[in-house]
């Protein structure tokens, strides 16, 4: 099955799909991963995107609606795949609709509040891209990341300023797409407020699994 996670940032998506990957058996395809890989590599799409992301903005659908229709281009993807992060405009999901068939919609629902919190103190692993959080669920060894030993930093997209105009964005641009797909039939709605375990339980017995 083709799913696509749709939330405001910091609903846990990323985490969600982490954890779904397998029980769905379908391959996790973050846009958000694959813009920062580009940035750590220092390649032409990482230079032209770098500081439209580090300032919570979205990079332009152009160039990210190419990227998703390349890589679901791949064999990995040909029957399933949970779409994390894509798409995030009107003229992205009707692209999508253009080059791939959906089948599911998961609407992780979360209050501002929960989501500044959950941000604000979110800490990625360089190497790994575990996401930690300095309250809910720190490291052992302040710095490294207890599972890769990789580094551990803060996004510079999880700075106040940044988050801020994340959450701007969410709403003008991406909350849209709820009504969007709602229409289609194609919605799950799931309360992103309680710990991932839980998350995932719910959503098992949602998808029946
Ligand atoms: P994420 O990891 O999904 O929160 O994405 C991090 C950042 O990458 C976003 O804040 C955007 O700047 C950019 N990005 C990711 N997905 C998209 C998309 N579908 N359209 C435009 N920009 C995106």
């Amino acid at each position: 099955m083709k799913f696509v996670f749709l939330g405001p940032p910091g609903a846990g998506k990323g985490t969600l799909a982490v954890r779904m990957t397998e029980l769905l058996n379908a391959p996790h395809v973050s846009t958000g991963n694959i813009f920062r890989e580009a940035i750590a590599a220092a390649n032409p799409l990482g230079l032209k995107v770098k500081a439209i992301i580090d300032a919570g903005k979205l990079v332009d659908d152009g160039t990210t609606i190419q990227l998703v229709r390349e890589r679901l281009t791949q064999s990995d993807v040909k029957d399933s795949y949970i779409l994390d992060g894509f798409p995030r405009t009107i003229a992205q999901a009707e692209a999508l609709a253009g080059f791939s068939n959906i089948d599911r919609v998961i609407n992780f629902d979360a209050p501002d509040d929960v989501v500044i919190e959950r941000l604000s103190g979110r800490l990625v692993c360089r190497k790994c891209g575990f996401n930690w959080h300095k309250t809910f669920n720190p490291p052992e060894k302040s710095g490294v990341c207890d599972k890769c030993g990789g580094e551990i930093y803060t996004r510079e997209d999880d700075k106040a300023e940044a988050v801020k105009k994340r959450l701007d964005v969410y709403r003008e641009q991406t909350a849209p797409l709820i009504e969007y797909y709602r229409k289609k039939d194609l919605m799950i709605d799931i309360d992103a407020r309680p710990d991932v375990d839980s998350i995932v339980e719910n959503l098992k017995k949602l998808l029946r699994l």
